[in-house]
Parts: C-alpha cells; sequence; structure tokens
C-alpha cells in the first residue's frame, strides 16, 4: 500500500468515527450477553449463511499455496470493498489487514489463514479444487469465509463495538462507575481482521507481524475447524495448546561403489540407519518423560538400484516439543547426533534446519480463555464447550501470541448425519459448512465483548515489580508505560475511595474531599493518561471523570 493510501485509510477511519459508531446507548451486562444471541440469529439468515458458503465455495475452487494467495486476497478485499471496510494491502506480499471502528485503541485483532496445501483432492464433489495438485485441505478457505462473516456483522451491528475503549477504564471500577463511562460517546475502538498467508509451513504469522500488522493490537483471537467436536461446540484450553516444532534435513556422506564390494566403500546407508535409530533415543532416553517431545525421521533417500552403494543418503523429518527450552535442547541433540553417529560409520553429515517452518508453542492467554468462556458459554452453552488436549501439532498463530495476548480455538464441525468428516490435510478432507455461522459469531463476539478483558497480558499484568523486570527483559516499552499508566490510575482511584481523616460523617464535606480533582495523584494520573494516549477523546473521558463527583463512593 502507499502512502497516499494509507493516507487515506487514516482519513476514512477518523471520518468514520463520528458518525457511524457513536451512540449514547449503552451496554448492560444482559445486554452484553446478547450479543452472540443476536450475532447468532443474523449469521443463521439464509442470505447471510449463503452468501459465506459462496465465497467458502469460491476459494475452494481455486486453492492457492503459501504467499501465493493473489485470487483469495482479491476476493477478500472485493468483499472489504462492498461492506466499506478499510484496509491494508498488500501486508507480507498477500495479506489484507482490515479495521473496523475508529482506528482508535484499543485495537482487538481477529486472524483467518488463506493458504491451500500442495496435495490433489479426492473428494467428488460440484465445487472440487480445479487446479491439478493443490487443495484447501485444512479449512482455510472456511476460515476466510467466517472472518468476512464476522465482518459483515461487526458493520452491521457496528454501535456495540464501542464497548471496547471503555474496557481500559472499566478494570478498577464498580459497576455503576462503569455504566456511567459506558455513556460516554467516545467509547469506541478497533478491530482488526488479519488475513494472512502461508500457514502451512511458510511462516506467513511472523511476516505479518514483522510488516507491523498487530501495531498496537491487544489481543488477537484465531479459530480452526475440527472434525473432533461436534458441530455447535467449541474447544480450547488456557497456556500451551499446540507444539513448537521444526524440520531438520540430513545429508550423510560416504564413499559409493559395487554393492558386493562394501569393504572398497563407505556405506552411507547403514551410517543414515544407525544415525536414525540414535535420533530416537533422544525422546526415549533424554527427555523428561513428563514433558512430551516428538522426533520423527519421515524421509529418508538414497540408492536406486539392488547393487550399488550410494554415495550419500538424505533423511528428513520433525521435532516437536512444548517449551522453548525443550525444543532448543532437542534441536541441538539432532545435530550432535547425525554428525557424530555418522562419524562413527566414517561418512561425514550436514544438517540444515528450516527455520522458515519453525514455530514456537501456541500458548493461549489465561485472561482470554476465561473471556473466551463466557462468550462462547452464552452463545452455544457451557456445556458445548469442551476443554480439549495440547496437540503436537503446531501453527504459526504462536508468533502472534507470542507477540502479544492470543487465544486459538477448534470450531467443531462434526456431524455424523453428513458422513465422516476426515482431519486435515487428508486428500478425502471435508468442511461441514453448518459450522460457519457459529465461527464468524465468535469472532465477532470475541471482539466485540472485549470490554470484559483485562487489557495487559502477563507478565506486565502481575501486580509485582518482578513483572516489570520481565518486560524489560523483553524490552517492552509500551507495556511498561501502559504498566505504568494503570498503576497510575490504581493510585489514583484508590486515593478517591479512601475516606480522609477526620472528615467525620458529614456527605457533603466527603464529596468534596474525595472528589478527583482536589487530589495532586490524580493530577499525575491524568497527565500520565494524557501523554500515554494524547487523544482528545480520551481527555474528555477524563474529564468526565473529574467531573464525576462522588464517584468513587459508589459500591
Ligand atoms: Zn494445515
Ligand atoms: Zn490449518
Amino acid at each position: 500500500m502507499g502512502s497516499s493510501k494509507l493516507l487515506s485509510l487514516l482519513v476514512t477511519l477518523y471520518l468514520l468515527a463520528p458518525t457511524s459508531i457513536s451512540s449514547d446507548v449503552s451496554l448492560s451486562p444482559e445486554e452484553l450477553t446478547q450479543i452472540p444471541v443476536k450475532f447468532l440469529d443474523f449469521a443463521k439468515k439464509p442470505e447471510i449463511f449463503y452468501w459465506m458458503v459462496n465465497i467458502r465455495r469460491k476459494i475452494h475452487e481455486n486453492p492457492e499455496l503459501g504467499f501465493q494467495e493473489f485470487e483469495t486476497s482479491k476476493l477478500i478485499r472485493a468483499e472489504l470493498d462492498q461492506m466499506g471496510i478499510p484496509y491494508k494491502f498488500p501486508v507480507a506480499v498477500t495479506g489484507v489487514v482490515g479495521y473496523i471502528g475508529t482506528g482508535q485503541p484499543p485495537f482487538v485483532a481477529l486472524r483467518a489463514d488463506m493458504d491451500a496445501l500442495a496435495m490433489e483432492e479426492s473428494v467428488e464433489w460440484e465445487h472440487k479444487s480445479k487446479v491439478p495438485g493443490k487443495m484447501h485441505a485444512c479449512g482455510h478457505d472456511a476460515h476466510v469465509a467466517m472472518l468476512l462473516g464476522a465482518a459483515k456483522m461487526l458493520q452491521v451491528f457496528r454501535h456495540e463495538i464501542k464497548v471496547l475503549k471503555c474496557r481500559l477504564f472499566c478494570i478498577f471500577m464498580n459497576e455503576t462507575a462503569i455504566s456511567k463511562l459506558l455513556r460516554v460517546k467516545t467509547c469506541l475502538g478497533t478491530i482488526v481482521l488479519v488475513f494472512q498467508p502461508a500457514e502451512e509451513g511458510g511462516g506467513g504469522a511472523k511476516k505479518m507481524l514483522d510488516a507491523g500488522a498487530l501495531e498496537n493490537v491487544e489481543a488477537i483471537f484465531g479459530l480452526h475447524v475440527s472434525s473432533l467436536f461436534p458441530v455447535g461446540t467449541v474447544a480450547s484450553r488456557p497456556g500451551p495448546t499446540l507444539a513448537a516444532g521444526g524440520f531438520f534435513e540430513a545429508v550423510i556422506n560416504g564413499k559409493g561403489g559395487h554393492a558386493a564390494i562394501p569393504q572398497h566403500t563407505i556405506d552411507p546407508i547403514v551410517a543414515a540407519s544407525n544415525v536414525i535409530v540414535s535420533l530416537q533415543h533422544l525422546v526415549s532416553r533424554e527427555a523428561d518423560p513428563l514433558d512430551s517431545q516428538v522426533l520423527t525421521v519421515a524421509k529418508f533417500e538414497g540408492g536406486g538400484a539392488f547393487n550399488i552403494i550410494p554415495d550419500s543418503v538424505t533423511i528428513g523429518g520433525t521435532f516437536r516439543a512444548f517449551s522453548k527450552e525443550s525444543i532448543i535442547q532437542l534441536k541441538q541433540r539432532i545435530e550432535e547426533v547425525v554428525m557424530k553417529q555418522a562419524s562413527v560409520q566414517r561418512c561425514n553429515a550436514t544438517v540444515t534446519f528450516d527455520d522458515k517452518s519453525f514455530y514456537p508453542v501456541t500458548v493461549n492467554n489465561k485472561n482470554l480463555h476465561e473471556h473466551f468462556q463466557k462468550v462462547a458459554g452464552d452463545m452455544l452453552g457451557i456445556q458445548n464447550i469442551k476443554e480439549n488436549r495440547p496437540l503436537m501439532g503446531t501453527e504459526d498463530f504462536s508468533f502472534f501470541a507470542e507477540a502479544i495476548p492470543g487465544y486459538f480455538y477448534y470450531l467443531g464441525m462434526n456431524d455424523e448425519t453428513k458422513g465422516k468428516f476426515e482431519t486435515g490435510h487428508s486428500p478425502y478432507f471435508r468442511v461441514n459448512e453448518d459450522a460457519l455461522p457459529y465461527g464468524a459469531v465468535l469472532h465477532a463476539s470475541l471482539a466485540t465483548r472485549s470490554s470484559t478483558i483485562a487489557p495487559f497480558s502477563s507478565p506486565c499484568r502481575e501486580s509485582d515489580d518482578i513483572a516489570v523486570d520481565n518486560c524489560k527483559n523483553k524490552k517492552d516499552e509500551q507495556k511498561i508505560k501502559a504498566r505504568s499508566w494503570r498503576l497510575r490510575w490504581m493510585t489514583c482511584f484508590s486515593v478517591k475511595k479512601s475516606k480522609p481523616k477526620g472528615k467525620g460523617k458529614d456527605k457533603d464535606r466527603d464529596k468534596s474531599s474525595t472528589s478527583v480533582t482536589s487530589s495532586p495523584i490524580h493530577d499525575s494520573c491524568y497527565s500520565a493518561m494524557n501523554s500515554y494516549y494524547r487523544d482528545e477523546n480520551l481527555k474528555a473521558v477524563i474529564s468526565y471523570c473529574r467531573n464525576s463527583q462522588g464517584l468513587g463512593n459508589q459500591k
């Protein structure tokens, strides 16, 4: 996107703010719980449902591999244009980042991956892949359709998302104070739609991050269709949910020759075989049995005739673990074992790791987990929120969740009355399109109801100095700033709440003495907040706080 386009995007966002979203109507907690229900009615309307289905089928017919999603990206942009949603493009080659709201904080992101797999589709149906050797066998076509569905909903119900901004103020206040603030016209936020390329081994999420797609974003949600859970259910867990993993390849070089005269050769096939057996000892003999790890050699290439010992053998595979320490240790040991074991058989070896395909552990933020349970529970009933076991699979959503608080969950799509739904990456993989409304609504509801999420992730959310040190270690200045801003507000409100000594039971005097305007600490809050945000809307909220007599007296 050129700078003129970016400028026009910013202008559009600015212009959108006062006209399209502001509203005096505040949302009560009951109304908040009704958001997913209202959204679901909307998403199940035939015109909305089939619009999503058609988008998904169009993408399915024309699958594109990582960083080649040009037509998919074009289709997404055309739909966003039709909805009047501004976006940035290109981000990481084919990526699109859309914005719904004011362009003001807080920013909450929703993510969909767009890429297909290099495999032949074996499902015979009307909308089968039209591209030989490429197939949407992981459901990313459905992910795009659902995020566009969420975008449509958020545009239609955009007055609801005004609550986003308020959450920054709500954390430390009682309910009455919150509902007062909810009436402030400036309670506006922004939902960021992240359509990313190349999830399947290309690390598209990392490229999106590097391109600034999550700038200022405080939380991100992603989903994946799953045939392991019935349609109308979801599954997730807090903390580590998917493994870290990467790929390696090793070339073991010997000296080829006649298979009947092995003494004149250095046989790389025997050496490679010993390497593979030794590699299997890394998980079984070196790793803690309670720390799940996998090392699989899935590739073995060498030789082409029954009577020739080849010069070299290439092996390759994948390694997985659930912690940074374990994955680093495993990687280091793979290299050592390959090199040293090959040398036992007089061979040389080289090992390469594909950094592009190295994904960190996907860790679900605990606060977002609580938020997810509330929102999904209101929509589907708490009995339909399943807890899934951690999986050894990888997801490049992990890059997002490593950078900011993230949450990744599975959207059930199994329905036995519709035949067997194969798991992802099968040539017989099918998507149960009945799941589309649920995914779209969850996206939209999670973003809209983010007013209940604590704003800053751990470690910065922790209220101790160690947490600040952790942040410093991460050189995450923004979080430190945010935390100090938050602490000042806490001080501010605790001062307001404490009754001054010697004021007795005189209510009027109590009110004036607890008024925020009389407190020098409040002034420091005021300036801290101003310097953090520097925007007129926020100043309006602050002055609302300052003028709210007795705000701190409410229970
Ligand atoms: Zn996949
Ligand atoms: Zn996938």
